[in-house]
């Protein structure tokens, strides 16, 4: 007998150089940093498929970073192969994320045989001085070979990953992005404000930040543009042709389970919220001495796990299923968030019936002061 278990993440923590605005968990690949991590990620997930249950398959497999075709064909098929170790459910989502500057055709023949369906390309702009400013490895016309290379290969599910209120960027330019995404016919788009984090080296740079009504009046630009053009906005950031959304992502979001292997990587497991050693120097050592490579573990509390729950399925369009929510905890959300439900419907944020709770359009720019509302810190 079949069981859903938690969903697989495999992070892949190089990348050819640093981007100037990225805070994400990765380094420049090196020969001996990438085979010591790929024998650690061996022994990681040979503890965890010991154990696996029997007739348990993950709904959907993500591999990510970083940069995971960053690594040689060799490096990245045992990769693919830790991936493919863990029982699947028929037809899976598998998606690996690859940089324009680093797919190959055998690289995608690789992904190809190994199984995976759908392929997340990180272009960020089709504006070559805005790739430069930002410390991008590839040009406007690389990341447009590197997707007809990825179409050839027999992917028919791409995503790509575009940026806006980067410094310097006008709408038009903005707008001229769009259209060359638009004109590639992906069946998945998702879109990013540029963030100015601690550690980058933007933020060395003291950079200023892209002025808040035109940060917004790119992301209106993007919801009505590709809303037009037939991807429809089912998260706060992604957009997608029906049938098209991001499986592994809808595991995060309706607060299901998920593995995570690999440096930084999280899991969400029994109510429990583990996060793994960030430095691959540290988790390469850590499961050298036989030690699963765990920096934190936090179990969320009833209230947390309502909390999270919300605020997760917030950011969908379709929002909150009340009746799942009922199943999962017992009891329906607006017994639980009465006093917060009520405050942000007053305030026209929050809309609410029988099935669903769901953000409103003015509710979908403030997402993250409506979280706040939920946390249990506010309870109602
Ligand atoms: S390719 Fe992605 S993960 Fe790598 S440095 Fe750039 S933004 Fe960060």
């Amino acid at each position: 007998m079949m069981s859903q278990g938690p969903a697989l993440y495999i992070h892949v923590p190089f990348c050819v150089r640093k981007c100037y605005y990225c805070d994400f968990a990765s380094q420049p690949y090196t020969s001996p940093m990438a085979e010591g991590y790929v024998s650690a990620l061996e022994q990681e997930a040979e503890h965890y498929l010991t154990s696996w249950p029997q007739g348990q398959e993950v709904p959907s497999v993500y591999i990510g970073g970083g940069t995971p075709t960053v690594l040689t064909p060799q490096e990245l098929e045992r990769v693919l192969q830790v991936a493919a170790a863990f029982p699947r459910v028929a037809g899976a989502e598998w998606t690996v994320e690859a940089n324009p500057g680093t797919l190959t055709k055998t690289k995608l023949a690789l992904l190809k045989a190994a199984g995976v369906n759908r392929l997340s390309l990180g272009v960020q702009s089709f504006d070559d001085d805005l790739l430069v400013f930002l410390g991008r490895i590839h040009t406007a016309s690389e990341a447009k070979t590197a997707w007809d290379q990825a179409r050839r290969a027999g992917f028919d599910n791409l995503s790509l990953d575009l940026m806006y209120a980067i410094p310097g960027q006008s709408l038009k330019l903005w707008r001229q992005t769009l259209q060359e995404a638009l004109a590639l016919a992906p069946e998945h788009i998702s879109t990013y404000s540029l963030m100015i984090e601690e550690g980058t080296e933007f933020a060395r740079r003291a950079l200023e930040p892209c002025p808040e009504e035109l940060d917004l009046a790119q992301y209106r630009e993007a919801q009505t543009r590709l809303e037009q053009a037939g991807l429809s906005q089912y998260e706060i950031s992604n957009f997608a042709r029906p049938g098209y959304a991001c499986q592994h992502n809808l595991v995060y979001w309706h607060n299901e389970p998920y593995l995570g292997l690999g440096p930084a990587a999280t899991s969400y497991l029994a109510g429990e919220r583990r996060t793994n050693i960030r430095d691959t120097i540290s988790y390469v050592d850590s499961l050298g001495q036989g030690c699963l490579p765990i920096a934190e573990r936090e179990l969320a509390t009833p209230e947390l796990a309502q909390a999270e729950t919300v605020i997760l399925a917030l950011r969908l369009r379709e929002g909150l299923s009340r009746p799942r929510f009922a199943r999962q905890f017992g009891r329906d959300v607006y017994a639980v968030f009465p006093q917060a439900i009520d405050r942000l419907m007053a305030l026209g944020l929050v809309t609410m019936d029988e099935f669903s709770l769901s953000l409103t359009a003015k509710g979908l720019l403030l997402a993250n002061q409506v979280a706040l509302e939920f946390l249990p810190n506010n309870f109602s």
